[in-house]
């Protein structure tokens, strides 16, 4: 952010697929604001607890402290009013709450810095981020290397056969694919398999 005058608060977001860098960023951002001294809160949905419970990890380690909360709400009951700076990972499965969240927290002179998903293994929006996304001063916009031929990469590819919006995994579950070799169906052909499967070893017993 530029020159922000008073005690005015404000929202950053940083979006992309999965393995481009979103927690590497805020973590960055968040030491940061620690080494000058600024009193920072970290929260990460309950469901993500893929590495650590007690703390947002990246895919390349790097690791901050951070509170456990489900929505959008539960972090407005813990943030402090001696709080400068809220970071928020793995926003998107914080659920509606989110929105107002921020903007109070932002409205009440905070600095709020959160990073999700912003869309999913369909490459649909992931709701709520496109809206965050409206109201944010400021957006960062990350890539990842696409895993088949290097160009930049803008999807998640489901790898595992599901249809629920929210599988939560990292190895080998998902990867980071570029608009030409993203294969939104793929998810959605493996379940169509798998019950074919199913269907024939339940004939040929
Ligand atoms: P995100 O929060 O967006 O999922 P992380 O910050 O957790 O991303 O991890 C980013 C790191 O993941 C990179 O610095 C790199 O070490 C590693 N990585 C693994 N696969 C890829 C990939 N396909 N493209 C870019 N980085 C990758
Ligand atoms: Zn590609």
């Amino acid at each position: 952010m530029d020159i922000v005058k008073g005690n005015m608060g404000w929202i950053e977001v940083i979006v992309g697929p999965m393995f481009s860098g979103k927690s590497e960023e805020l973590i960055r951002r968040l030491r940061r604001a620690e080494i000058a001294r600024q009193r920072v809160q970290i929260f990460k949905p309950f469901i993500d607890q893929r590495y650590s419970s007690n703390g947002i990890v990246s895919h390349s380690g790097l690791e901050i402290a951070s509170g456990l909360v489900s929505t959008g709400a539960d972090i407005l009951g813990k943030v402090e009013p001696r709080t400068e700076v809220v970071g928020i990972d793995e926003a998107q499965f914080l659920g509606e709450s989110l929105l107002e969240c921020c903007t109070r927290l932002a409205d009440s002179g905070k600095r709020v810095i959160v990073a999700g998903l912003d869309t999913d293994f369909m490459g649909r929006p992931f709701e709520p981020m496109p809206r965050l996304l409206v109201v944010a001063e400021e957006i960062t916009k990350l890539l990842a290397i696409c895993v088949r031929c290097g160009n930049p990469a803008v999807n998640t590819q489901r790898l595992v056969a599901s249809e629920e919006l929210i599988v939560v995994g990292a190895g080998g579950m998902y990867e980071a694919r570029c608009r030409r070799c993203f294969e939104p169906q793929l998810a959605l052909e493996k379940i169509e398999e798998q019950a074919a499967t199913v269907k024939s070893k339940a004939a040929a017993s």
